[in-house]
């Protein structure tokens, strides 16, 4: 690295599985900025800023577990990721640390390329950092949604602060929507065998969408598919949050199609 090349990195546990250091990468390369990305590993949201500050890092992207907790270390936020409570993007700049979120925009980016959000019904399988940017996004857009999760009374806080419906994870046959959105890590690769929920509830549904892109069909959304639903990757949501990022640490036009090329190539060789 030179020293006028600008340092962005991802930061979270795991991170091998991310392919935003391929996708930001390759962004920098065909735009020719000088500019590089790198993927690391943290046990502990406090490391972020630590690591941020002493290898000067513009910018970074924050994953599972850390987007919540980091909040608490930030200097300032902007309105939404205040709202949302959860960060996926923060800006270094003359020593202050930023929050941002852009999950929610791609996540409402994503949606409207396959349905009109607006009155509509959405079931959301988890109650984490992404499951908020995606209630949020939905909100804001003029739909409904109806939080299931695991843990009841994280479930419950988070249904309470943002105006929705709760019930326990087990009880997802009980209801049907427009559209079930899965936020959880479950069917993630390598544990791509797996799925939140059983396949016989799923022609309550007619849209199904799983935000995690790797495999690009989870076993969630096979069966989601073979029951007779429109189905949606993560992998739109994916390349609309980073579009935003780059939008917001760099000021530059993402190439979407580009990016969005990367990452199909690169999971098409993998056989996702
Ligand atoms: P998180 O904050 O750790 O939240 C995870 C949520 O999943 C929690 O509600 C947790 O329930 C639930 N969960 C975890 N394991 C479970 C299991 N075995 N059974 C049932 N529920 C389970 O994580 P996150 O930051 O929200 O990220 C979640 C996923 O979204 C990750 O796979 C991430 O890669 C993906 N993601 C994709 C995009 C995209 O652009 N496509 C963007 C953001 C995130 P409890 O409350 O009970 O623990």
């Amino acid at each position: 690295m030179n020293s006028e090349q600008q340092l962005f990195a991802l930061f979270g546990n795991p991170v091998q599985h991310s392919l935003s250091p391929l996708m930001h990468n390759a962004v920098f390369d065909t735009l020719k900025l000088d500019a590089r990305y790198i993927a690391l590993r943290v046990e502990n949201a406090r490391d972020i800023i630590v690591h941020m500050r002493r290898m000067n890092i513009t910018g970074a992207s924050i994953t599972i577990p850390h987007k919540t907790a980091l909040m608490k270390y930030l200097d300032e936020f902007t309105d939404s990721s205040r709202r949302i409570g959860a960060v996926n993007t923060v800006v270094h700049s003359d020593g202050t640390m930023k929050g941002d979120n852009t999950d929610w925009i791609g996540l409402t980016c994503a949606l409207r390329e396959s349905l009109t959000i607006t009155g509509k019904t959405f079931a959301i399988l988890g109650a984490g950092g992404a499951a908020r940017a995606v209630v949020f996004g939905i909100l804001e857009e003029g739909g409904t949604s109806v939080i299931f999760n695991r843990t009841t009374r994280k479930g419950e806080m988070m249904a309470r602060e943002f105006g929705c419906e709760f019930h326990p994870m087990e009880d997802i046959g009980k209801i049907s929507a427009d559209c079930l959105i899965n936020t959880t890590p479950v069917g993630l690769s390598p544990d791509a065998e797996r799925s939140t929920v059983s396949k016989d509830i799923l022609p309550n549904f007619a849209w199904v969408m799983d935000i995690i892109y790797n495999p690009l069909k989870t076993k969630l959304l096979q069966d989601a598919e073979e029951s007779g639903c429109s189905i949606i990757s993560g992998l739109s949501m994916f390349v609309h949050q980073g579009a935003e990022q780059l939008k917001i640490w760099m000021n530059v036009q993402p190439p979407l199609d580009f990016m969005k090329k990367v990452i199909l190539e690169k999971l098409r060789n993998e056989g996702s």
